[in-house]
């Protein structure tokens, strides 16, 4: 008689919950990826989605063509909404009813959600960019206002129409403000002929003293440089008190009349931590072990965005996609020895670099923490390493079709406002999340 297989459970199937199902695929284990969404999203490339760069179906593909192949992988399409750790299951809500899914193991890559620091003025009012329906969302906002500004009179309503904020200095913060800036500069400069008396505005606040806190200092000095010399204004050390339809307050007491609060600051673990009735660490990140299991929950373990663990000089791993590829890797190797009897390896990280493109032919890239770049070197190794990265060769092929169009005509073509996509307002914000 053989043994049963053991049953893993992946819930999320973003960048540590993918990685973690392909290396259990063909192994002697039943899988099953739970995802609310039947595709993996490419959050790298939403900021262009949301200025009009690129196609939503261009930066996220079907798990089920991603993980077709492995025989021992089923997918459900579902929200998991409660987590019994005793009983080892999860409740999922699915279009076809709620199921209970028995797990052997447990592997929780659910990701993070944008934090507002429990405000609701700003979770009410300016666009988080998590995910895809929120680079649509955004996409449609900010055509929109272009759209009202053609035929408003007043020309301070007008300009607070066409005056976009981005608050966040890191990477993101950057990559759509430089975004933005052209989208105005090269293209909706031209077509709205109506707006030729204002010079669209975008301002990049950021609360500390300095942009990409994570870069050394000649990097982050040159990504300050680079987004100035394109026209975006930037406003250090001065926090965001408040945002309110048409207005944003800076605690240094300067008041920007906007319409458009880009909010690219801060993430807080999923709520799905919460089910594991664990305490959490900062940012309502699940504490680990450095095998990835949860402290107290065994046969459970949480990667990525959610996982909380220091490396050995007690910082916390970076909430970015490396860590959450090779968490996912290292759980399921994990998973894969438990049921072989054999000891579980400890998370190494291998910290690849890091950059961030300022706009065309601008960029920063830090690689291997050990060489640094500027500018058009760095934007050409950022396009060539978000080509390779990007999951299906469809999609390489046409986002790189798409930016060779770009380049070559300044042009921006997916200016599409979709009426019927509504923003996700998040509810009963806890004070710290
Ligand atoms: C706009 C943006 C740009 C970024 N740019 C970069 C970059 O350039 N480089 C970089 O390294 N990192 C970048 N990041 C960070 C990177 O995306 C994350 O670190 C990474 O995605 C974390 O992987 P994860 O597997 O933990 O979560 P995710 O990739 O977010 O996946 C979580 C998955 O869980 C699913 N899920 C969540 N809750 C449930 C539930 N209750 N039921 C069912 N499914 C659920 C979600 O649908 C999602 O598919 C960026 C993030 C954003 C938002």
């Amino acid at each position: 008689m053989t043994a049963q297989k053991a049953r893993v459970i992946i819930i999320g199937a973003g960048f540590g919950g993918l990685n973690a199902a392909q290396t259990l695929a063909g192994q002697a284990v039943d899988v099953l990826v739970i995802d609310r969404n039947n595709f993996h999203t490419f959050t790298p490339l939403l900021y262009q989605v949301a200025t009009s760069g690129l196609d939503p179906s261009e930066v996220v593909y079907p798990v089920r063509q991603i993980l077709q192949k492995a025989s021992n992988i089923d997918f459900l399409m579902g929200e998991v909404v409660s987590i019994d750790h005793t009983a080892q299951q999860v409740q999922v809500r699915t279009r076809a009813g709620e199921r209970t899914e028995p797990y052997d193991y447990l592997i929780i890559a659910a990701g993070s959600v944008t934090q507002y620091y429990g405000n609701e003025a700003i979770a009410r009012n300016a666009f988080g960019l998590k995910d895809l329906k929120d680079a649509v969302v955004l996409r449609n906002h900010i055509l929109s206002q272009f759209e009202q500004a053609a035929w408003t009179d007043d020309i301070d309503h007008k300009r607070a129409l066409t005056t976009m904020v981005v608050v966040g200095g890191g990477p993101t913060g950057i990559e759509t403000a430089g975004a933005l800036h052209e989208l105005y500069h090269y293209v909706l400069r031209h077509e709205y002929p109506e707006m030729n008396d204002l010079t669209p505005h975008v301002i990049l606040v950021e609360a500390s003293d300095r942009l990409l806190a994570a870069f050394p200092a000649p990097l982050r000095d040159s990504a300050r440089q680079q987004l100035e010399s394109l026209g975006v204004e930037i406003v250090l050390g001065s926090a965001v008190e408040h945002v309110d339809a048409g207005i944003i307050r800076l605690a240094n007491g300067r008041v920007i009349p906007a319409h458009t609060v880009v909010w690219s600051t801060g993430v807080a673990g999923s709520p799905l931590g919460r089910m594991l009735d664990v305490p959490l660490a900062l940012g309502g990140r699940v504490p680990v072990l450095d095998t990835l299991e949860v402290h107290g929950r065994e046969h459970i373990y949480v990667v990525g965005d959610l996982a909380y663990l220091e490396d050995e000089s007690g910082t916390p791993y970076p909430q970015v996609a490396q860590v959450a590829i090779q968490q996912g890797k290292r759980a399921a190797h994990n998973v894969l020895r438990r049921t072989e009897n054999a000891a579980e390896n400890a998370f190494q990280y291998r910290d690849l670099g890091i950059m961030a493109t300022v706009g065309r032919s601008r960029a920063v890239a830090w690689l291997g923490n050990r060489v640094p770049l500027t500018g058009f070197i760095a934007w050409v190794v950022w396009l060539g390493l978000h080509l390779v990265w990007l999951i299906g060769f469809r999609n390489r092929a046409s986002v790189l079709v798409g930016w060779i169009w770009n380049y070559l005509t300044y042009d921006r073509s997916v200016r599409i406002i979709l009426e019927n996509t509504t923003r996700h307002i998040p509810a009963n914000l806890p004070e710290t999340q």
